[in-house]
């Protein structure tokens, strides 16, 4: 090796150190646990095998141009592109080759003079002339250009990178019509495009500048999506024309592979669009979050967050609020300030709530005690429970959300879990004992991370064994029996909570399905992963039961949906620090089979009236969570195309199809309306039917009345206005609606305490005018279930 060589490999060397040291510092701010993986690649690729790399270099004088792979994309499950590649063009100065362009020119005008030779038949390239051209196709400035230009003894400079086609073809015809391609030349690159904008933002990451995974599966299947470049070497002679046909070494790029994921676009919209409808509803102060998963394989099939951002422009703070006041910072504060304001921003929007964070599960909890408690035959479906209203345990008096009332008094163990008790809670905890409660804890999966394939997953704070089964944790042992004073990431309830449902399974929750080459072989595919089962099949079919009860009657019930069969448990947990309240539902479905499992939260409802919002709701998981994570459920499962399961109570409303009764005789309507559990009136006289409301295929709630126009009688044709529903009952809207010639389905929690139930929503809005006929789709919630959340 020449000395001359040696210097450049150490110049090539420290450049790259720089570019090594630069990235660190990007990913210091990032959190390098989760970049590890990341960092060491970049180690191995630009320091460690840079000498392999270089070695296969030809000759002495040589230029090395990088052939970039291209990078593979990211599908949904339905193959929706999530993430892809477009390539753009970089634009190079070579100063050195400037001047020696210039240098020619000169000698041609000089010989030209001499009256040896014609005078060039293009523009002298000046430094001015481009640097005016540049600054004008590209939108920079002159002086920029001008400075890259007085590197005169570098080669390579990168002017501007990631311009588009036409940008690039402008650039093109610059360096055609002057003879510089020598000095000014077009190096292909591409830039990653999200075609869903901030749609699951939180799983798929971003990339940097160049284009290495920065965050979320971006950067933890960074390898994988990116390939490997290639390297085009040709060897120069003395003045450095390049040589082709003699040194060309071409060492050919792998393109990246494709990631397809679990998530599907459809149900992650789903639950990004019930979490922003919650917190605007509830006047949500810090966001909140929605998981749905397959409880048979622990695939996730959407995991949202909130706030949230647009992967295509990672860095601008999405949240309309939080950007007004950074703006008004930046003329306010200090610019130190102002940056770590907008740092902060970044960062919390960058985070996963539903990942990266922890929080107290609270009641939603309960289900895997009552699991843990069935499964060592410490309690049966025939124990019973007193509660009093409270519970002292050592010296601390433990409330039921009940005690105003005197307590739930006595109740089976069914009826203990619909109450939510903590007090019977804290007696099945007592039951289990502290050792194997904690036994249960990890058999869970709490005290370890879940091993899922998106970065940064968070760990829970438990108290370790020692403190939890001494002589002064029976507080703690109380205290956790009904989900409080520990906090778990959300993937970890969620995961638990699908092993106590799916047949007592605990599984490796996974986004990504399979891993695939260009050529469309599979690189990868995912095997479903048990960790351990936690409890049996028949102890994991009794608790779904007893779940399904939760929903049927019990603090629950506003998740309640006719024809859906949903279980699940609400849960209302203060954080101790801020106080504020982050309530939640876990609910899954079809309860006999479930197919799909869903968390959902809110984190920090305000309360304007001591435990009431502005409108009076009581902040509860079973009042704010429950009836958004019901309605949830029941789109997820209607999307799916998974048929309803309808009781015979339900069955009685459950929708039917209108026949076509018209132009029939009456004796025939009568029967077929029958049949298709329809009631009727008769409007006007004749034999034969001349018109009905609603027309024949219009789906309408089993048991609704049509109306049947005899004779000369003529369907009405004006339009009604449609009510205002709020706040009647089930009943009243009804009758509301049938004295007008509309129809009510009612969704929610309509089934039960019928008098206290409420319309929240209606699907047209009050003062709508609507054809006789039309159903009106009403919500109804019982706004009135609590839950006590603390310790006296
Ligand atoms: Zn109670």
């Amino acid at each position: 090796m020449t000395e001359k060589e040696q210097k450049r490999r150490e110049n090539d060397r420290r450049a790259n150190r720089v570019i090594l040291w630069r990235t660190l510092l990007l990913m210091a701010v990032f959190g390098v646990a989760v970049f590890f993986p990341l960092l060491w690649k970049l180690w191995t690729i630009q320091i460690v095998n840079h000498d392999f790399y270089e070695g296969k270099a030809v000759g002495q004088a040589t230029r090395n141009y990088t052939v970039s792979a291209d990078k593979g994309g990211i599908y949904d499950a339905n193959g929706n592109p999530l993430a892809m590649s477009a390539t753009v063009e970089n634009v190079i100065l070579s100063p050195r080759d400037i001047v020696e362009l210039q240098e020619e020119y000169a000698e041609k005008v000089a010989k030209a003079k001499e009256g040896k030779g014609e005078y060039p038949d293009y523009h002298e390239p000046s430094n001015e002339w481009i640097a005016s051209n540049l600054s004008a196709i590209l939108d920079i400035s002159e002086e920029k250009v001008l400075e890259h230009l007085s590197y005169t003894s570098k080669q390579y400079r990168e002017v501007k990178t990631k311009i588009e086609k036409d940008v690039a073809d402008q650039v093109r015809q610059f360096i055609d019509e002057n003879h510089i391609g020598k000095g000014l030349y077009l190096l292909p690159d591409t830039k990653r495009y999200y075609p869903k904008s901030s749609l699951a933002s939180h799983i798929i990451g971003f990339v940097n500048n160049d284009n290495v995974g920065a965050y979320g599966i971006e950067a933890m299947y960074n390898d994988q999506l990116s390939g490997e470049a290639g390297y085009m070497l040709t060897g120069k002679n003395g003045k450095g024309t390049e040589m082709l046909t003699r040194y060309e070494n071409y060492i050919k790029a792998r393109n990246g592979y494709d990631l397809h994921l679990t998530v599907d676009a459809s149900i992650q919209a789903m639950l990004e669009a019930k979490l922003v409808e919650g917190i605007e509803k509830y006047d949500v102060r810090y966001g909140g979050f929605a998981i749905a998963m397959d409880p048979k394989t622990g695939a996730i099939l959407g995991m949202a967050s909130y706030p949230d951002y647009d992967l295509n422009d990672p860095r601008a703070i999405a949240d309309a609020a939080v950007a007004e006041k950074l703006a008004q910072m930046e003329t306010t504060a200090t610019s130190e300030e102002y940056l770590a304001a907008k740092q902060q921003a970044q960062w919390d929007q960058w985070r996963s709530k539903a990942l990266n964070d922890t929080y107290e599960p609270g009641s939603t909890f309960k289900a895997m005690v009552v699991a843990a408690a069935l499964e060592e035959g410490v309690v049966n479906a025939n124990s019973t429970f007193t509660c009093n209203g409270s519970y002292t345990v050592a010296d601390a008096t433990i409330k039921c959300h009940a005690w105003k009332t005197g307590g739930h008094g006595t109740q089976t163990l069914a009826e203990a879990v619909e109450n939510s008790c903590n007090p019977a809670f804290i007696q099945i905890g007592m039951k289990l004992g502290a050792e194997t409660f904690y036994d249960y804890l990890e058999a869970y999966g709490i005290l370890e991370s879940t091993g899922i394939d998106v970065p940064g997953e968070g760990t829970s704070q438990v108290w370790p064994r020692k403190d939890f089964t001494g002589m002064y944790g029976i507080t703690s042992l109380a205290t956790a029996s009904f989900g409080q004073r520990f906090n778990v990431t959300p993937i970890q309830l969620i995961t638990g909570i699908s092993a106590v449902i799916n047949g007592g399974h605990l599984l490796e929750p996974y986004v990504v399905e399979s891993i695939v080459d260009s050529e469309g072989e599979d690189v990868y595919r995912h095997q479903v992963t048990e960790v351990r089962q936690v409890i049996s099949e028949s102890t994991s079919e009794h608790v779904r039961t007893i779940l399904e009860g939760v929903v049927d009657g019990g603090t629950g019930k506003n998740a309640y949906e006719a024809g859906y069969r949903i279980g699940g448990k609400t849960g209302t947990s203060e954080t101790l620090e801020t106080g504020r309240n982050i309530v939640s539902f876990v609910g899954f479905a079809p309860a006999n089979d479930p197919k799909v499992v869903v968390l959902l939260a809110y984190d920090g409802p305000e309360k304007a009236n001591g435990e009431y919002t502005a409108d009076g709701v009581y902040v509860s998981g079973g009042n704010m969570a429950a009836p958004e994570a019901g309605a949830l459920i029941a789109d997820i499962l209607d999307y799916m195309g998974i048929a309803k399961q309808y009781t015979p109570e339900e069955l009685s409303g459950a929708d039917t199809t209108v026949p076509w009764v018209t132009g029939h005789y009456m004796d025939y309507a009568q029967s077929v309306l029958k049949q298709n559990n329809l009631t009727y009136r008769v409007v006007g006289e004749g034999d034969i039917i001349t018109g009905q409301i609603p027309a024949g295929g219009a789906t309408i709630p089993g048991g609704s009345q049509v109306l049947l126009y005899m004779g000369e009688e003529q369907v009405p044709t004006e339009q009604v206005e449609v009510p205002d529903l709020e706040g009647m009952s089930p009943e009243d809207a009804k009758a509301a609606l049938n004295d007008l010639g509309l129809y009510l389905r009612a969704t929610g929690a309509v089934e039960y305490y019928v008098s206290t139930n409420v319309g929240t929503n209606q699907s047209i809005k009050a003062g709508t005018m609507v054809d006789l006929g039309t159903v009106v789709e009403v919500r109804f919630v019982d706004e009135s279930i609590k839950e006590y959340t603390g310790l006296e």
